[in-house]
């Protein structure tokens, strides 16, 4: 398996749907909650595709994207397009999506993921654009002289829909995990998506191949394989995983033995744990784009993108880099605060809290204390305010950590160690007690109790 993987390696592309929070449909002012809700109630002749019925676009989605392509990095397109995106399925009333594909709403942005040897990479993003959801279709058994049969709920038709496609620039799992997680931190920061991969609110598709490790004389490697697999319709993130993996194996395998793979879409069979062929391509499908005519292209003013960017709120990434800088915290711990924008603000409100305080205090409740028992400690943050919290982390301190003799053993060496800051102390140079304090708690790893200590130093310096 090892040499396998030195011979070989994985080529790999992501598209993701995202379905954004928006109040209404992306051509219609239906609502867009369909979870959970009885089919067919949010619809219109819009979103039914009823012929003549006229769309109009959702500012608001509109917005929603390019705030995804600004944290993106991806450049703001100065005029858009929707296109119609021609085919035949039972999803889709119209007969066609309305898409985009020659002017994109955003195009070329990037990354940084991790891959598995914890090493930083950069996934370039070829483009965000706008589209429509398609209708839910219900396979139901039993039905009709209990044959089954298959329903179709159009509360989904219509709902904003924002596809993310990356160049093949994924190597291995990790960086398509650390990928995911991230775009799905980024939709919760800016309040466009709950980013739900269960309830489908994020959707995932990949394509895969396989190519030859060229020998290190060549730098630079882009030769692309001729073939891809794209797996699709696997609608929960942990096959899809499963899936890209048994890929991998199954082309490596295959390329080895010298057959030749072919452009072919595959779907996800849990129950043998494998990938099966939907469809096989002779060649690219054609959609038949041309511009949506009922639908006039899109100008994007500057002064929007300047808003809109001005609306940014600091990304994970960029709140993760800050913890560490400010705080000193490690990166682990930065990256755990960060998850949710919730987690951290708590984080930092607790942190103010402790600097209201007296000095010595903030000795034992340092931010690195603080985000270790944010993270390790299991409590309902809302039901406990940040000063609640400080509190608590105060009552434990009241309980000594060492004894009291390790205490005063401490105390007489550090009186006996620092000479000159004892002569400072004496002298009235209150700071000097502070430094003394700080080196008995070092000392007493941390443990000892900062009242007890200012005790036990006062009655020793006396
Ligand atoms: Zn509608």
């Amino acid at each position: 398996m090892k040499t396998r993987q030195r011979q070989h390696e994985p080529v790999i592309g992501l598209e993701v749907h995202v379905e954004l929070n928006t109040e209404s449909k992306m051509f219609c002012s239906n609502s867009t909650q369909y979870f959970g809700q009885t089919p067919n109630i949010h619809t219109c002749p819009v979103c039914l595709g009823f012929p003549g019925a006229l769309p109009y676009t959702n500012k608001k989605a509109i917005e929603y994207c390019i705030k995804i392509g600004l944290a993106l990095g991806c450049e703001i397109a100065e005029e858009t397009v929707f296109e119609r995106k021609n085919y035949f399925y039972s999803d889709l009333p119209k007969g066609y999506q309305i898409s985009q594909y020659r002017w994109p709403l955003c195009r070329g942005g990037r990354m940084v993921v991790k891959n598995k040897v914890g090493e930083e990479r950069e996934i370039r993003v070829n483009r965000v654009h706008m589209e429509e959801d398609t209708a839910k279709l219900v396979h139901q058994f039993g039905i009709s002289n209990s044959k089954g049969a298959t329903l179709i709920d159009f509360n989904r038709s219509g709902v904003p829909l924002v596809e993310i496609v990356t160049e093949p620039d994924f190597r291995d799992l990790a960086e398509i995990r650390d990928y995911a997680k991230k775009l799905q931190q980024v939709m919760r920061y800016l309040g466009v998506s709950n980013a739900d991969m269960e309830k489908g609110d994020m959707r995932l598709e990949a394509n895969v191949s396989v190519r030859q490790v060229q020998s290190s004389k060549f730098k630079v490697q882009n030769e692309l394989p001729k073939y891809r697999i794209e797996l699709k319709n696997i609608n929960s993130f942990r096959f899809m995983v499963a899936a890209v993996q048994y890929e991998i194996e199954r082309q490596i395998e295959a390329l080895e033995k010298g057959e030749k793979l072919v452009q072919e879409t595959r779907g996800w069979d849990e129950n043998n744990r494998r990938t099966y062929v939907q469809r096989v391509k002779e060649e690219a499908t054609d959609y038949r784009y041309f511009p949506e005519p009922d639908i006039p292209p899109i100008e994007i003013d500057k002064d929007i993108e300047t808003e809109l960017r001005r609306q940014m709120p600091e990304l994970p990434w960029e709140k993760t880099e800050r913890l560490i800088q400010e705080y000193s915290l490690s990166s682990s711990q930065a990256r755990v605060l960060s998850e949710t924008q919730e987690f951290a603000d708590y984080f930092e409100e607790a942190v103010k809290v402790v600097n209201s305080l007296s000095l010595s205090l903030s000795l034992s409740l340092s931010p690195v204390r603080i985000a270790n028992v944010l993270i390790n400690k299991k409590f309902d943050r809302e039901q406990v305010l940040p000063a609640r919290f400080v509190e608590m982390i105060r009552e434990e301190e009241d309980r000594p950590g060492v004894s009291s003799e390790e205490l005063e053993g401490a105390v007489h060496s550090v009186i006996a160690e620092n000479t000159k800051a004892v002569a400072d102390y004496r002298k009235g140079k209150e700071a000097s007690l502070q430094f003394l304090l700080g080196q008995v708690m070092a000392k007493t790893r941390g443990q000892s109790n900062p009242v007890a200590i200012r005790e036990a130093l006062l009655r020793n310096l006396r």
